[in-house]
């Protein structure tokens, strides 16, 4: 089993998602008492918020490739960012690294392509919505209509995010909130929604809306899992 490098605490909350989940599927295929390899190293989120916040992203960069070189050197056969945002910086990373990059937009555009979906929404922090270093990621080699909300509602996602899940608050007001942004987004033509932000599921599940969703961190650590397994 190849040993996953998780670059991670940001926040701690979904880390904890992405553990649970690969350990899980590795329990899935092996059983007994297997579990996954995994080393972590995981930031203190509120500096890597304070560099975002002052638009430090070549530092952010810096600090990450740093996360991904110390992971790399305690024996690490392949990284994962657990966090969409972050993949902002994800080039910067792979170039200080020889081990490979699992970047959460490519098991994510296949999922949404598996679908047969053209169009889809995505939701996420300000910077996975409104820059084009994700949405660009997920339409590389597909020809995917990528639809976000409108200003005030891409605000309000993105302070449910910072405000409220990445400090382990859920509340209804906000699932309600974000119900109704995911049902606009389907008015606009999506036929699935993108939960772009490692912590949204902690909101937001199949449960809560009829739309269908690609929820990243499902889909990223599942295929980290997957990729350990592999020979
Ligand atoms: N975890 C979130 C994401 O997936 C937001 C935190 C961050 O800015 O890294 O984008």
């Amino acid at each position: 089993m190849k040993t996953i490098g998780i670059i991670g605490g940001m926040s701690w909350e979904s880390t904890a998602t992405y553990y649970r989940i690969i350990n899980r599927v590795v329990y899935e295929r092996l059983g007994g008492l297997n579990s996954a390899r995994v080393l972590l190293y995981s930031f203190n989120f509120d500096q890597i918020s304070q560099l975002q916040k002052a638009g430090k992203w070549e530092e952010a960069g810096e600090e990450l490739a740093y996360a991904g070189r110390s992971l790399e050197e305690a024996g690490a056969d392949f990284l994962v960012i657990a966090t969409n945002t972050m993949h902002k910086v994800a080039e910067t990373v792979e170039n200080k690294v020889k081990i490979p990059l699992l970047h959460i937009a490519d098991p994510t555009a296949e999922a949404v392509r598996t679908k047969g979906i053209v169009k889809v929404g995505l939701i996420g922090t300000a910077f996975t919505m409104e820059d084009d270093f994700y949405k660009k990621r997920l339409c590389q080699n597909c020809e995917l209509e990528v639809v976000i909300p409108e200003e005030k509602e891409r605000q309000l996602v993105h302070n449910v995010i910072f405000d409220q899940l990445c400090q382990g608050l859920v509340l209804e007001q906000s699932r309600r909130q974000y119900q109704k942004i995911i049902e606009d987004l389907a008015g606009q033509g999506a036929t699935g929604v993108i939960l772009g932000c490692t912590e949204i599921s902690m909101l937001i599940g199949p449960d809560h809306t009829g739309v269908p969703l690609f929820d990243t961190t499902e889909i990223h650590a599942r295929r980290a899992a997957e990729l350990a397994l592999q020979d």
